[in-house]
């Protein structure tokens, strides 16, 4: 279960970096189902610099916290 835990955890943080790194994300928002305790809390749109980690502890899912971040781009055309 710990590893569970971990592994999706090294995912988020995976997809984070990638996000981040990325020129054309302009901000990432955080999503989450409904039954997501932590969802509700933290949901919404968030600098590269602010975005929280995920999975956030204290997650009332009972099969764990499933938040993800999607990325928002800068569709701004010269
Ligand atoms: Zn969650």
């Amino acid at each position: 279960m710990a590893d569970q835990v971990a592994l999706r955890k090294s995912a988020q943080t995976e997809i984070l970096e990638k996000f981040r790194a990325n020129s054309r994300v302009d901000l990432i928002r955080i999503a989450g189902p409904r039954d997501c305790s932590t969802a509700q809390t933290i949901q919404g749109v968030y600098s590269k610099k602010e975005i929280p980690e995920l999975p956030m502890h204290g997650c009332s899912r009972a099969e764990g916290c499933i938040c993800a971040y999607k990325p928002v781009l800068n569709d701004i055309y010269p």
